[in-house]
């Protein structure tokens, strides 16, 4: 005897973090069902698991999550199918962190030509959860046109800082991928110099001097209102904290990845003393926010 066929279910797809929800969410809109566990602004680092988001989780069909440790709570937790990490197979050589055992940088996203390695692997996992995947395709499509056009229009505003100027300061390690595009410095003035944050004297007195050294005109926060440990470097070294922060993961309130991604480039090159192009900024991010 036969069975009659199970009904039909929608597919549902998790998406772990701000940059991977609205990455999803652009191919997938209308065609399936992607849930965003972490809110957009939320530290994925920290992320802890509510009891409903291992609910969510355990019935979803699809775990989206970047990789490269970037959401230690997430690791541990099971759905239907293993989960893909998305950062870790469409960016395999994303820089690793000096003395750190070959330890990768999990902020793939800063490099836009790296956000479209990861639209293009996102679509071809959801390609199995639909049956128009000549949308997806052409969405696909559509999303890397943008994000070629962005990292287009991402070296036309770093071109007006002179070179001595192309440093970032920052106090969180997040921006090597953006450097390594760009041919910014990094400098990260917490975690280079101390793991937990914290700063010995003598940690201290060497930040300072390699910040004076280095041509920083501000050191970017990535939350506001800025620790206490880089108000204590901006104290002693003379060099000011940026009063707009740098979004170093999620994405800004409200924002798309491409909204969030030409606001850092703008605060950091207006930072840094250039000029930047917001009308062009906000075109891309029209652009992006129109791919049907
Ligand atoms: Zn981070």
């Amino acid at each position: 005897m036969l069975l009659p066929p199970p009904p039909a279910r929608a597919a549902t797809v998790v998406a772990a973090d701000g940059v991977l929800c609205d990455l999803s969410r652009t191919l997938a809109d209308g065609l399936i069902t992607v849930v965003c566990l972490l809110p957009a602004s939320q530290d994925p680092h920290q992320a802890a698991l509510r009891p409903s988001d291992r609910q969510v989780l355990a019935q979803s069909d699809l775990v989206l999550v970047n990789g490269y440790g970037l959401t230690p709570a997430l690791s541990k937790v099971q759905g239907r199918r293993p989960q893909v990490a998305v950062a870790e197979l469409a960016v395999p050589n994303s820089p690793s962190f000096e003395g750190a055992g070959g330890v990768r940088d999990p902020h793939v996203w800063h490099d836009p030509r790296q956000g479209a390695a990861m639209v293009r692997l996102i679509a071809a996992r959801l390609a199995a959860f639909t049956d128009q995947d000549s949308r997806l395709s052409s969405r696909s499509q559509q999303a890397a046109g943008v994000l070629t056009d962005l990292d287009a229009w991402t070296a036309r505003q770093i071109a007006t800082l002179p070179p001595p100027a192309r440093v970032l300061a920052s106090g969180h390690r997040a921006f090597r991928s953006f450097a390594r595009r760009y041919g910014i410095r990094e400098l990260a003035v917490i975690e280079s110099f101390s793991t937990a944050g914290l700063l010995r004297p003598q940690g201290l007195n060497q930040v300072s001097d390699a910040l004076q050294r280095s041509g920083a005109r501000v050191i970017f926060p990535d939350r506001l209102p800025p620790s206490k440990a880089l108000r204590r470097i901006s104290q002693r070294s003379g060099v000011p904290i940026s009063s707009v922060a740098l979004v170093a993961d999620g994405l800004a309130a409200k924002a798309s990845y491409v909204d969030t991604f030409t606001a850092n480039v703008c605060t950091f090159v207006e930072g840094q003393g250039g000029s930047c192009d917001r009308p062009g900024g906000q075109q891309l991010a029209r652009r992006w926010a129109a791919i049907r």
